[in-house]
């Protein structure tokens, strides 16, 4: 039987190895970690992270060949394949502080598993890494490996959260990097017939490991690019009168473009786009490519310029204060489907609100209270001065609510934004809300998921992201 660690047990390793027990059931799978909480929680009937379709996969698959242990070295050791799924976040210090991937972590694990193992292996890269971290952690396998042969893939990950499981179980492709030569190509068949038991082989691509481990990174931006992209003509929408949601239909509508990833919004978030772009900015500059890096740069500045955006308009129209008035925030995850709120908009939108004095209640269905205040308190880092690490003053909680339902939230309110695209925000009884609001209400859609024209016959005074504005 094959057997397969996967070191850390996050977003990432968790649903990618639950889907690989579920789809190979010859295969044991152990996700070890070091956060005790974390696999007491995979162990549990209570998940760590919400993903739909994930609890099932892992009831059908635990203490058969899915396994979850903060047994790191033993579990790595028996393993003939090791997925390293370990975070790589953004350095907040020292050389290239506020844009390069701080490999720490990956570092760690890299020296772990030298020095525990007493087979050959195959190390994966699962963690989004900078291109050519696989030849630094050649070498510190090589350097520690007492004869033993590692051999490097990368293998970088492509889900997105809220359809983690949905994109696991039919990727658009799986992406293998490996050295080429026999022991490398050798390396890639063994994760080629792993994913084989249920990706069509025309799907997994295969390239060298400077192409793979660079793809995540190009993706990625390419992603957030679109988001920014759109989001920069939102603003030129509201500026003329014209409507994003049109332009966006007729722009996707070329077969060149499509018409995925085109909403307008208050603004990407999640762990990973802005520190990949940040990762690959450090890149193109280290390679001396000021021009590119600029480029990439441009994709984060417009993000937190829609944000700004969004809280300079909700300010605006409340007539020009905040101070005092109460306003409902619904949603605070960064997307809907997860209780991700790594980098969420929502931070910025709470904060530049607080700013201004508001009161603001927050209803999110996947995000728990102690999380938002972790995440209201959090200094924040200042990207664009990395060296100066002047984090902006953190938020005194005393003017903010975290409540069970979004009515309760709306009651009293002078206004309400929202800030996730919830399935269940579209199905709210908004007349009732606006019966319990102060008057004259406001509703701010930060994800353009209501029907505005609907919310003006009630009453409301909205504004849509990208849309004509109420005179
Ligand atoms: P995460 O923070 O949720 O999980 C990482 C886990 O690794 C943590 O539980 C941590 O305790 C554990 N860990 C760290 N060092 C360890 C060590 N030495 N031994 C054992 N465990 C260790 O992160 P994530 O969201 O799962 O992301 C992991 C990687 O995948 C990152 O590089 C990320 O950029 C990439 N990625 C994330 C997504 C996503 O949607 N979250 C998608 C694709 C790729």
């Amino acid at each position: 039987m094959v057997k397969i660690c996967c070191i850390g047990a996050g977003y990432v390793g968790g649903p990618t190895m639950a889907v690989i027990a579920f789809k190979c059931p010859n295969i044991e799978v152990v996700v070890v970690d070091i956060s005790v909480p974390r696999i007491d929680a995979w162990n549990s009937d209570h998940l760590p992270i919400y993903e739909p379709g994930l609890d099932d996969v892992v009831k059908k698959c635990r203490g058969k060949n899915l396994f979850f242990s903060t047994d790191v070295e033993k579990h790595v050791c028996e393993a003939d394949i090791v997925f390293v799924s370990v975070n790589t976040p953004t350095k907040t210090q020292g050389l290239g502080a506020g844009k390069a991937a701080d490999l720490t972590y990956w570092e760690s694990a890299a020296r772990m598993i030298a020095d525990v193992s007493k087979s050959d292996k195959i190390v994966v890269e699962k963690s989004t890494v900078p291109v050519k971290t696989a030849e630094a952690i050649e070498k510190i396998l090589m350097h520690n490996s007492k004869g033993i042969n590692f051999q490097i893939l990368s293998n970088p990950e492509f889900l997105a959260e809220g359809t983690a499981i949905e994109d696991l179980f039919k990727p658009d492709r799986v992406l293998i990097g490996g050295r080429e030569t026999p022991e490398g190509a050798k390396a890639v068949e063994a994760l080629k017939n792993v994913y084989a038991h249920w990706v069509p082989v025309e799907q997994i691509i295969c390239t060298n490991l400077w192409s793979a481990e660079l793809s995540k990174l190009a993706a990625n931006a390419f992603l957030a690019q679109r988001i920014s992209s759109v989001n920069a003509m939102s603003a030129l929408c509201e500026a003329t009168g014209a409507d994003v949601t049109q332009v966006s239909y007729a722009v996707g509508k070329d077969t060149r473009i499509g018409p995925k990833f085109l909403n307008a919004s208050v603004g990407f978030g999640g762990s990973c786009f802005q520190k990949d772009i940040l990762n690959l900015v450090y890149i193109c500059e280290c390679n001396g490519l000021p021009e590119v890096a600029n480029y990439w740069k441009q994709v984060i500045k417009i993000n937190d310029y829609q944000k700004n955006r969004f809280v300079n308009r909700v300010v605006s129209s409340m007539f020009n204060t905040v101070s005092g008035k109460k306003i409902a925030v619904l949603g605070f995850a960064f997307k809907k489907d997860t209780g991700d709120t790594r980098e969420t908009p929502a931070i910025d939108v709470c904060k530049g609100l607080l700013g201004d004095k508001a009161k603001i209640d927050i209803y999110d269905p996947q995000v728990s209270k102690d999380q938002i205040q972790r995440d209201l308190t959090m200094k924040k880092f200042d990207w664009d001065h990395p060296m100066h690490l002047q984090p902006s003053s953190p938020t005194s909680m005393n003017k903010v609510n975290v409540v069970l339902d979004a009515y309760e939230a709306a009651k009293d309110a002078h206004g309400i934004c929202i800030l996730t695209e919830w399935d269940e925000f579209k199905a709210l009884d908004y007349k009732k809300i606006y019966g319990n609001m102060q008057k004259p209400a406001f509703l701010f859609d930060g994800r353009n998921v209501i029907d505005a024209d609907k919310m003006r016959e009630i009453g409301f005074i909205v504004y849509a992201i990208g849309k004509p504005l109420d005179q």
